[in-house]
Protein backbone atom coordinates (compact mmCIF):
# COMPACT_ATOMS: atom_id res chain seq x y z
CA UNK A 1 0.00 0.00 0.00
CA UNK A 2 1.06 3.27 -0.95
CA UNK A 3 1.93 5.96 2.42
CA UNK A 4 3.56 8.77 3.17
CA UNK A 5 7.34 8.55 4.26
CA UNK A 6 8.83 11.96 5.94
CA UNK A 7 11.02 13.77 3.64
CA UNK A 8 15.13 13.98 4.14
CA UNK A 9 17.18 16.44 3.64
CA UNK A 10 18.47 15.60 0.04
CA UNK A 11 22.26 16.63 1.01
CA UNK A 12 21.79 14.62 3.86
CA UNK A 13 24.35 11.16 3.11
CA UNK A 14 21.86 8.85 3.52
CA UNK A 15 23.06 4.99 3.81
CA UNK A 16 26.47 3.82 5.30
CA UNK A 17 28.46 3.97 2.26
CA UNK A 18 27.42 7.67 2.14
CA UNK A 19 27.88 7.99 5.66
CA UNK A 20 31.34 6.56 5.15
CA UNK A 21 32.94 9.38 2.87
CA UNK A 22 32.12 11.85 5.48
CA UNK A 23 35.49 13.81 6.01
CA UNK A 24 37.65 12.72 8.81
CA UNK A 25 41.41 13.39 9.85
CA UNK A 26 41.45 10.12 11.51
CA UNK A 27 40.96 7.86 8.98
CA UNK A 28 43.82 5.41 7.40
CA UNK A 29 44.08 3.43 5.09
CA UNK A 30 47.24 0.81 4.03
CA UNK A 31 47.66 -1.02 0.61
CA UNK A 32 49.05 -4.64 0.05
CA UNK A 33 50.94 -5.33 -2.96
CA UNK A 34 53.14 -8.59 -4.53
CA UNK A 35 56.20 -8.42 -5.95
CA UNK A 36 55.45 -8.27 -9.50
CA UNK A 37 57.35 -11.49 -11.59
CA UNK A 38 58.05 -9.94 -14.59
CA UNK A 39 58.09 -6.74 -16.58
CA UNK A 40 54.60 -6.69 -17.73
CA UNK A 41 53.67 -7.31 -13.79
CA UNK A 42 56.17 -4.56 -13.22
CA UNK A 43 54.31 -1.78 -15.14
CA UNK A 44 51.00 -2.92 -14.00
CA UNK A 45 52.19 -2.49 -10.65
CA UNK A 46 53.55 1.16 -10.80
CA UNK A 47 50.50 2.23 -12.83
CA UNK A 48 48.37 1.00 -9.86
CA UNK A 49 50.75 2.70 -7.64
CA UNK A 50 50.43 5.85 -9.46
CA UNK A 51 46.30 5.64 -9.30
CA UNK A 52 46.75 4.72 -5.87
CA UNK A 53 48.99 7.40 -4.62
CA UNK A 54 46.13 10.58 -4.20
CA UNK A 55 44.51 8.47 -1.53
CA UNK A 56 47.50 9.14 1.20
CA UNK A 57 47.64 5.42 2.08
CA UNK A 58 49.21 5.10 5.64
CA UNK A 59 51.55 2.60 4.47
CA UNK A 60 51.80 0.19 1.65
CA UNK A 61 52.85 -3.34 1.95
CA UNK A 62 54.93 -5.34 -0.11
CA UNK A 63 54.46 -9.62 0.21
CA UNK A 64 57.11 -12.32 0.66
CA UNK A 65 56.75 -15.16 -1.16
CA UNK A 66 56.26 -18.63 0.50
CA UNK A 67 59.55 -19.83 1.59
CA UNK A 68 61.57 -17.28 0.99
CA UNK A 69 60.76 -17.42 -3.07
CA UNK A 70 60.39 -13.34 -3.70
CA UNK A 71 63.12 -12.57 -1.34
CA UNK A 72 65.40 -10.34 -3.56
CA UNK A 73 61.81 -9.06 -5.42
CA UNK A 74 59.85 -8.17 -2.40
CA UNK A 75 63.60 -5.89 -1.28
CA UNK A 76 63.89 -4.57 -5.02
CA UNK A 77 60.07 -3.41 -4.74
CA UNK A 78 60.50 -2.07 -1.26
CA UNK A 79 63.31 -0.48 -2.72
CA UNK A 80 62.53 1.32 -5.09
CA UNK A 81 59.28 2.80 -2.92
CA UNK A 82 61.28 4.17 -0.64
CA UNK A 83 63.40 5.98 -3.50
CA UNK A 84 60.10 7.22 -6.18
CA UNK A 85 57.37 7.50 -3.70
CA UNK A 86 56.19 9.15 -0.95
CA UNK A 87 54.82 6.00 0.43
CA UNK A 88 55.87 4.50 3.72
CA UNK A 89 56.60 1.09 2.84
CA UNK A 90 56.47 -2.23 4.89
CA UNK A 91 58.69 -5.24 3.92
CA UNK A 92 57.16 -8.88 4.96
CA UNK A 93 59.00 -11.43 6.29
CA UNK A 94 58.64 -14.95 7.08
CA UNK A 95 60.57 -17.42 8.90
CA UNK A 96 60.29 -20.55 6.65
CA UNK A 97 63.69 -22.26 5.14
CA UNK A 98 65.93 -19.37 6.76
CA UNK A 99 68.22 -19.54 9.46
CA UNK A 100 68.13 -16.62 12.28
CA UNK A 101 71.55 -15.11 10.15
CA UNK A 102 69.56 -15.34 6.99
CA UNK A 103 66.70 -13.58 8.09
CA UNK A 104 68.49 -11.12 10.23
CA UNK A 105 70.83 -9.82 7.25
CA UNK A 106 67.47 -9.07 4.62
CA UNK A 107 66.20 -7.27 7.91
CA UNK A 108 69.55 -5.27 8.07
CA UNK A 109 69.59 -4.88 4.33
CA UNK A 110 65.66 -2.98 4.85
CA UNK A 111 67.23 -1.06 7.43
CA UNK A 112 70.08 0.28 5.05
CA UNK A 113 67.76 0.61 2.21
CA UNK A 114 65.72 3.07 4.37
CA UNK A 115 63.04 0.52 5.37
CA UNK A 116 61.75 1.09 8.99
CA UNK A 117 58.34 -0.89 9.37
CA UNK A 118 57.98 -5.09 8.64
CA UNK A 119 55.07 -7.24 8.69
CA UNK A 120 56.42 -10.17 10.55
CA UNK A 121 54.88 -13.47 9.78
CA UNK A 122 55.76 -16.98 10.53
CA UNK A 123 54.80 -17.75 6.60
CA UNK A 124 53.33 -21.30 5.38
CA UNK A 125 54.65 -24.73 5.34
CA UNK A 126 57.53 -24.57 2.32
CA UNK A 127 55.21 -27.56 0.98
CA UNK A 128 51.88 -25.86 0.83
CA UNK A 129 48.90 -24.51 3.10
CA UNK A 130 48.36 -27.39 5.25
CA UNK A 131 50.94 -29.28 5.16
CA UNK A 132 52.52 -29.95 8.67
CA UNK A 133 54.94 -26.80 9.41
CA UNK A 134 57.89 -27.38 11.21
CA UNK A 135 60.78 -24.50 12.27
CA UNK A 136 63.83 -24.38 10.59
CA UNK A 137 65.99 -25.93 13.22
CA UNK A 138 68.43 -22.79 13.54
CA UNK A 139 65.86 -20.24 12.63
CA UNK A 140 62.92 -18.18 14.01
CA UNK A 141 60.47 -20.52 15.15
CA UNK A 142 56.96 -18.25 14.63
CA UNK A 143 56.37 -14.90 14.22
CA UNK A 144 56.74 -13.90 17.68
CA UNK A 145 60.27 -14.86 17.79
CA UNK A 146 60.41 -13.26 14.51
CA UNK A 147 59.35 -10.15 15.94
CA UNK A 148 61.61 -10.56 19.25
CA UNK A 149 64.36 -10.74 16.76
CA UNK A 150 63.74 -7.92 14.70
CA UNK A 151 63.50 -5.65 17.67
CA UNK A 152 66.83 -6.72 18.52
CA UNK A 153 68.03 -5.85 15.31
CA UNK A 154 66.45 -1.73 14.91
CA UNK A 155 63.89 -0.11 16.09
CA UNK A 156 61.17 -1.38 13.03
CA UNK A 157 57.89 -0.52 13.53
CA UNK A 158 56.32 -4.26 13.74
CA UNK A 159 53.16 -5.22 12.08
CA UNK A 160 51.90 -8.78 12.44
CA UNK A 161 48.70 -10.98 11.31
CA UNK A 162 45.49 -11.43 13.25
CA UNK A 163 42.88 -14.17 12.40
CA UNK A 164 39.40 -13.60 13.31
CA UNK A 165 38.13 -17.01 12.40
CA UNK A 166 40.73 -18.53 13.79
CA UNK A 167 44.24 -19.71 12.16
CA UNK A 168 43.77 -23.25 10.97
CA UNK A 169 46.42 -24.28 13.72
CA UNK A 170 45.09 -23.36 16.26
CA UNK A 171 43.40 -25.39 18.86
CA UNK A 172 40.73 -23.19 20.34
CA UNK A 173 40.44 -19.40 20.90
CA UNK A 174 42.01 -18.95 23.66
CA UNK A 175 45.57 -20.70 21.97
CA UNK A 176 44.80 -17.64 19.03
CA UNK A 177 44.73 -15.33 21.51
CA UNK A 178 47.42 -16.01 23.19
CA UNK A 179 49.93 -16.17 20.29
CA UNK A 180 49.04 -12.48 19.76
CA UNK A 181 49.31 -11.75 22.79
CA UNK A 182 52.76 -13.09 22.78
CA UNK A 183 54.04 -11.30 19.53
CA UNK A 184 52.51 -8.02 21.39
CA UNK A 185 55.10 -8.63 24.30
CA UNK A 186 57.58 -9.51 21.95
CA UNK A 187 57.23 -5.85 19.93
CA UNK A 188 54.27 -5.65 17.92
CA UNK A 189 52.33 -2.86 17.60
CA UNK A 190 49.32 -3.31 15.27
CA UNK A 191 47.61 -6.77 13.64
CA UNK A 192 46.51 -7.01 10.71
CA UNK A 193 43.68 -9.33 10.18
CA UNK A 194 43.34 -12.22 7.48
CA UNK A 195 40.30 -11.68 5.16
CA UNK A 196 36.64 -12.20 6.13
CA UNK A 197 33.14 -11.52 4.71
CA UNK A 198 30.81 -10.68 7.06
CA UNK A 199 31.28 -7.53 9.53
CA UNK A 200 30.23 -9.61 12.36
CA UNK A 201 33.39 -12.25 12.40
CA UNK A 202 35.07 -8.72 12.92
CA UNK A 203 33.03 -7.63 15.54
CA UNK A 204 33.04 -10.87 17.47
CA UNK A 205 36.74 -11.32 16.80
CA UNK A 206 37.65 -7.41 18.27
CA UNK A 207 35.31 -8.51 21.79
CA UNK A 208 37.66 -11.05 22.38
CA UNK A 209 40.51 -8.72 21.45
CA UNK A 210 39.30 -6.61 23.77
CA UNK A 211 38.14 -9.16 26.61
CA UNK A 212 42.04 -10.17 26.72
CA UNK A 213 43.32 -6.72 27.14
CA UNK A 214 44.68 -6.16 23.56
CA UNK A 215 44.92 -2.57 23.02
CA UNK A 216 46.91 -2.10 19.69
CA UNK A 217 45.16 -1.54 16.44
CA UNK A 218 43.02 -4.44 14.63
CA UNK A 219 43.47 -3.60 11.56
CA UNK A 220 40.40 -5.29 9.23
CA UNK A 221 42.10 -6.68 5.96
CA UNK A 222 39.57 -6.58 2.82
CA UNK A 223 40.27 -8.88 0.30
CA UNK A 224 39.63 -7.08 -3.15
CA UNK A 225 39.82 -10.53 -5.27
CA UNK A 226 37.32 -10.90 -7.86
CA UNK A 227 38.42 -14.00 -9.47
CA UNK A 228 35.52 -16.06 -7.44
CA UNK A 229 37.26 -19.54 -8.04
CA UNK A 230 40.52 -18.53 -6.73
CA UNK A 231 39.13 -16.60 -3.87
CA UNK A 232 36.86 -19.85 -2.84
CA UNK A 233 39.66 -21.93 -3.29
CA UNK A 234 42.14 -19.16 -0.77
CA UNK A 235 39.35 -18.85 1.66
CA UNK A 236 39.42 -22.95 2.09
CA UNK A 237 42.95 -22.97 2.72
CA UNK A 238 42.79 -20.48 4.81
CA UNK A 239 39.77 -21.64 7.05
CA UNK A 240 37.58 -18.26 6.12
CA UNK A 241 34.35 -19.01 5.64
CA UNK A 242 32.25 -17.72 2.65
CA UNK A 243 28.63 -17.39 2.79
CA UNK A 244 26.58 -18.93 0.54
CA UNK A 245 25.06 -15.80 -0.14
CA UNK A 246 27.76 -14.48 -1.20
CA UNK A 247 29.07 -17.49 -3.10
CA UNK A 248 25.94 -17.05 -4.65
CA UNK A 249 26.12 -13.38 -6.29
CA UNK A 250 28.86 -15.04 -8.31
CA UNK A 251 27.14 -17.84 -9.49
CA UNK A 252 27.21 -17.78 -13.23
CA UNK A 253 29.86 -15.53 -13.59
CA UNK A 254 32.87 -17.64 -14.34
CA UNK A 255 33.41 -15.83 -18.04
CA UNK A 256 31.85 -12.24 -16.98
CA UNK A 257 34.88 -10.47 -14.84
CA UNK A 258 33.45 -7.17 -15.68
CA UNK A 259 30.35 -7.90 -13.74
CA UNK A 260 32.74 -9.96 -10.70
CA UNK A 261 34.73 -6.46 -10.96
CA UNK A 262 31.29 -4.69 -10.10
CA UNK A 263 30.19 -6.91 -7.55
CA UNK A 264 33.65 -7.35 -5.66
CA UNK A 265 33.31 -3.61 -5.51
CA UNK A 266 30.09 -3.11 -4.72
CA UNK A 267 30.48 -5.98 -1.93
CA UNK A 268 34.07 -4.38 -0.38
CA UNK A 269 31.84 -0.87 -0.02
CA UNK A 270 28.95 -2.48 1.76
CA UNK A 271 31.59 -4.31 4.15
CA UNK A 272 33.61 -1.13 4.39
CA UNK A 273 30.69 1.18 4.58
CA UNK A 274 29.72 -1.23 7.55
CA UNK A 275 32.83 -1.33 9.70
CA UNK A 276 33.49 2.32 8.97
CA UNK A 277 29.60 3.15 10.39
CA UNK A 278 30.43 1.54 14.08
CA UNK A 279 34.21 3.33 14.30
CA UNK A 280 36.72 1.08 12.26
CA UNK A 281 39.23 3.54 11.36
CA UNK A 282 42.24 1.82 9.30
CA UNK A 283 41.46 -1.04 6.70
CA UNK A 284 43.91 -2.72 4.99
CA UNK A 285 43.20 -3.47 1.19
CA UNK A 286 44.55 -6.40 -0.39
CA UNK A 287 44.60 -4.60 -3.80
CA UNK A 288 46.27 -8.25 -5.98
CA UNK A 289 48.05 -5.11 -7.30
CA UNK A 290 44.90 -3.50 -9.34
CA UNK A 291 44.00 -0.26 -8.81
CA UNK A 292 40.27 -0.14 -9.79
CA UNK A 293 38.31 -1.48 -7.05
CA UNK A 294 40.84 0.40 -4.12
CA UNK A 295 40.57 3.59 -5.83
CA UNK A 296 36.59 3.26 -5.47
CA UNK A 297 36.91 2.02 -1.85
CA UNK A 298 39.20 4.72 -0.89
CA UNK A 299 36.62 6.76 -2.75
CA UNK A 300 33.85 5.76 -0.40
CA UNK A 301 36.24 6.40 2.47
CA UNK A 302 36.18 10.01 1.04
CA UNK A 303 40.08 9.65 0.76
CA UNK A 304 40.49 11.30 -2.79
CA UNK A 305 40.76 14.72 -1.56
CA UNK A 306 43.08 13.81 1.06
CA UNK A 307 46.24 14.41 -1.45
CA UNK A 308 44.70 17.87 -2.33
CA UNK A 309 44.20 18.80 0.75
CA UNK A 310 47.26 17.98 2.43
CA UNK A 311 49.05 19.84 -0.87
CA UNK A 312 47.12 22.94 -0.25
CA UNK A 313 47.88 23.12 3.21
C1 LIG B 1 48.07 -9.66 7.02
C2 LIG B 1 48.72 -10.95 6.54
C3 LIG B 1 49.82 -10.87 5.68
C4 LIG B 1 50.45 -12.06 5.22
N1 LIG B 1 51.52 -11.95 4.39
C5 LIG B 1 52.19 -13.08 4.01
C6 LIG B 1 53.37 -13.00 3.20
O1 LIG B 1 53.80 -11.92 2.79
N2 LIG B 1 54.01 -14.16 2.87
C7 LIG B 1 53.55 -15.39 3.31
O2 LIG B 1 54.20 -16.41 3.01
N3 LIG B 1 52.43 -15.49 4.09
C8 LIG B 1 51.75 -14.37 4.44
N4 LIG B 1 50.62 -14.48 5.23
C9 LIG B 1 50.12 -15.82 5.60
C10 LIG B 1 50.79 -16.37 6.87
O3 LIG B 1 52.18 -16.56 6.64
C11 LIG B 1 50.12 -17.69 7.23
O4 LIG B 1 48.81 -17.48 7.64
C12 LIG B 1 50.88 -18.58 8.22
O5 LIG B 1 50.26 -19.86 8.24
C13 LIG B 1 50.91 -18.08 9.64
O6 LIG B 1 51.72 -17.01 9.81
P1 LIG B 1 51.55 -16.09 11.14
O7 LIG B 1 52.57 -15.04 11.12
O8 LIG B 1 50.16 -15.69 11.27
O9 LIG B 1 51.94 -17.20 12.23
P2 LIG B 1 52.01 -17.20 13.81
O10 LIG B 1 51.40 -15.99 14.41
O11 LIG B 1 53.42 -17.51 14.21
O12 LIG B 1 51.07 -18.43 14.19
C14 LIG B 1 50.81 -19.50 13.31
C15 LIG B 1 50.16 -20.64 14.07
O13 LIG B 1 51.13 -21.25 14.91
C16 LIG B 1 50.66 -21.32 16.25
N5 LIG B 1 51.82 -21.12 17.13
C17 LIG B 1 52.44 -19.97 17.45
N6 LIG B 1 53.48 -20.19 18.29
C18 LIG B 1 53.53 -21.52 18.50
C19 LIG B 1 54.38 -22.37 19.23
N7 LIG B 1 55.40 -21.89 19.96
N8 LIG B 1 54.15 -23.70 19.18
C20 LIG B 1 53.14 -24.23 18.46
N9 LIG B 1 52.27 -23.45 17.73
C21 LIG B 1 52.47 -22.13 17.74
C22 LIG B 1 49.64 -20.20 16.34
O14 LIG B 1 48.70 -20.43 17.36
C23 LIG B 1 49.01 -20.24 14.97
O15 LIG B 1 48.03 -21.24 14.88
C24 LIG B 1 49.95 -13.33 5.66
C25 LIG B 1 48.83 -13.38 6.52
C26 LIG B 1 48.22 -12.23 6.96
C27 LIG B 1 47.02 -12.30 7.85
Amino acid sequence: MNARLPLRDPNAPVGAIARASAESPDLKVSFEFFPPKNQKMEDKLWASIEKLAPLSPDFVSVTYGAGGSTRERTHRTVARMVKETDFDPAAHLTCVDATREEIDQVARDYWDAGVRHIVALRGDPSDGIGETYRPHPGGYAYANDLTEGLKKIADFEVSVSAYPEQHPESSNWSVEIDNLKRKIDAGATRAITQFFFSPDIFWRFQDRVLDAGIDIPIVPGLMLQPNFKGLARMSKMCGVAVPDWYAGLFDGLDDDPVTRDMLTATLAAELTAELRDRGVDHFHLYTLNRAEIASSVGRILGLHNRRKAELAA
